[in-house]
């Protein structure tokens, strides 16, 4: 997309004014390639720094990983799938890495992402791209223009940049920002800073974070140059990335004066477990609870907690639930409590309470319960038992006098299904009777 507006016109202008990739930069790119790479095939393997194939036992190889290439002696690292069937096996090996370049130009801070790959073959040598794809160009508020080559997503998670020149590509918007949210593996060492990050507490290295939105966030927000400046940076990473809101301020803050720290990665469990500590209303400002000596072991400590408590809390409000309905249920339905309806082995009698109807729902695995039958005075339900033993429900109609249904055990009829049915229908003049009454 060709530069519109009069500030892109301006950014376009001073990108193809700045400095080449210097041949040392890209030399110094290259040492992200650290791990030299090996594949194996049916006992023959193949170094893919210089070529060479050799045939050898190759299950040494499959258990460490690792070997020395004979021919140009580099210690070499297993690729691909270890069964010696995967992809990597036959067609080789690609290893992308990005490098970046923190520099300012004209008053912006200027952030310059480039590509590193090396593709690699068996039985071939190595071959290297190399392109910058990317510019970030921020003025000391934290405004950002980002101006990059065209990207392809492939399958939706991998990204494929191509030879073309850096443009303007459709905004900043939340769904394309994260195709630039790119952590170079490695940053050219002469760094520098516009004053206002300076003074904010930057001074090149972005511990870890995504450069751009590092050096935005201490632009932009106060809270993250703080923790910048007190040296917390994961903490600092956290609030960029949203993990962390002002709501946790307070905490952190008793939690720094204790000396208490955590790796970034552990921060989202930290966060999770001050959520907690509210839920079960502790004091979140005391040491004792903020930091606490096994974090994980507090925090899976707490989930089970609130677990139980949610699930006693599910019962408690379900058998509330039917103590309510039973007073409505007896008051309506009490004049068919009478009808017990026997032959032989075979009595048929109502469900004279609200729990029967979940009782029944448990043992027999249908709905009775959980549809609220109980509540619809279209219905009236009755349980069929076969010398003591319940193995059916009755739900009649209270308006055709019709069986709807009779079910048993997973909603199926037993085999005493028709015998049951037909002592209702033959009894369906007593019903009648009861409701007249
Ligand atoms: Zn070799």
């Amino acid at each position: 997309m060709k530069a519109r507006t009069k500030i892109q016109k301006k950014i376009t202008a001073l990108s193809k004014a700045l400095p080449k990739i210097t041949a040392e930069q890209k030399a110094d790119a290259m040492k992200m390639h650290k791990a030299y790479t090996m594949v194996t095939y049916k006992h023959i393997n193949y170094c893919l720094e210089c070529g060479h194939k050799w045939r050898a036992d190759n299950a040494p190889v499959r258990k460490t990983k690792r070997s020395v290439c004979p021919k140009c002696s580099e210690k070499l690292i297993l690729t691909g799938n270890s069964n010696g069937s995967g992809f990597y096996d036959t067609l080789g090996h690609r290893d992308t890495k990005f490098y970046g370049i923190i520099t300012v130009h004209e008053g912006w801070q200027v952030t310059r992402i480039c590509i590193s790959e090396r593709y690699m073959r068996k039985k071939e040598k190595p071959r290297r791209w190399f392109k910058e794809v990317m510019q970030v160009w921020m003025d000391d508020k934290g405004n950002t223009q980002i101006i990059s080559s065209q990207v392809a997503n492939l399958m939706g998670y991998e990204h494929r940049w191509g030879e073309s020149p850096l443009e303007f590509r459709g905004g900043v918007s939340f769904a394309h920002q994260w195709k630039w949210n790119h952590c170079p593996n490695r940053v050219w060492h002469k760094r520098k800073v516009i004053p206002i990050l300076r003074r904010n507490g930057f001074t090149g290295s972005c511990h870890g974070a995504i450069p751009h939105q590092m050096m935005q966030a201490l632009i932009q927000d106060n809270m993250v140059e703080t923790l910048w400046k007190m040296k917390r940076y994961g903490f600092a990473e956290a609030m960029v990335y949203d993990q962390l809101g002002d709501k946790y301020w307070g905490s952190m803050r008793i939690m720094f004066k204790n000396n208490y720290n955590l790796p970034f990665d552990q921060i989202s469990i930290w966060k999770d477990y001050v959520d907690l500590l509210e839920y079960f209303a502790k004091d979140t400002r005391s040491p004792k609870y903020i930091c606490p000596g096994n974090l994980k072991k507090e925090h899976d400590r707490l989930v089970k907690k609130k677990k139980r408590l949610i699930k006693a809390e599910k019962l408690e409000l379900q058998k509330a639930r039917i103590a309510l309905d039973e007073v409505g249920y007896e008051e309506y339905f009490k004049k068919y409590f009478d009808l017990t309806f026997k032959k032989g082995e075979l009595v048929i009698e109502p469900l004279r309470s609200v729990q029967e109807f979940y009782d029944y729902g448990d043992k027999f695995h249908h709905c009775l319960g959980a549809n609220s039958y109980h509540k619809d005075p279209k219905y009236l339900c009755f349980v069929a038992m076969v010398g003591g033993e319940a193995v059916e429900n009755v739900q009649i109609s209270l308006k055709t006098f019709k069986v709807l249904q009779s079910r048993g055990l997973q909603n199926k009829p037993s085999k005493h299904n028709a015998k049951i049915v037909k002592m209702v229908e033959d009894n369906m003049g007593k019903i009648m009777k009861a409701q007249s009454a």
